[in-house]
């Protein structure tokens, strides 16, 4: 069952009934906590538009990372998303990347100190 929204739409010109789409990561400076957009797409005419907006979740090695630890994680360790090393991108039947052709990576993930929040993950996952 989809869920519609009544929201103004910018290409109608007019509240149309939107569908919720997906999140996108909102541009965040060094230090700020990391928020992900929630887009919405008119049923009408297909535009898309933000309404409300949530902490970013992102689930890097099999740890979920949210609020400080994400923003730490993107600060400190260089977390950002790379082509996926074992599919090369294509991101076909991959289990590394479920099927995304993008993968997270890190410039290091050497612990910076107890309370690191990736204390005790190992970038060297390659099969
Ligand atoms: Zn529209
Ligand atoms: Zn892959
Ligand atoms: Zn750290």
């Amino acid at each position: 069952m989809k869920m519609y929204s009544l929201l103004m739409c910018a290409g109608c010109g007019a509240p149309t009934p939107h569908v919720f789409a997906g999140r996108r990561p909102q541009a965040r400076e060094h230090g700020e906590l990391p928020f992900a957009d929630c887009i919405h797409e008119c049923q009408a005419c297909g535009r898309e538009r933000a309404w409300g907006n949530e902490p970013r979740v992102e689930t890097a090695l099999g740890r979920r990372l949210v609020a400080e630890e994400l923003a730490h994680a993107l600060d400190e360790h260089g977390m950002r998303r790379a082509r996926c090393p074992s599919c090369d991108g294509r991101g076909l039947e991959c289990q590394r990347c479920d099927d995304d052709g993008e993968t997270w990576v890190f410039d290091t993930l050497d612990s910076c100190g107890a309370t690191c929040p990736l204390a005790g993950l190992d970038n060297a996952v390659d099969e």
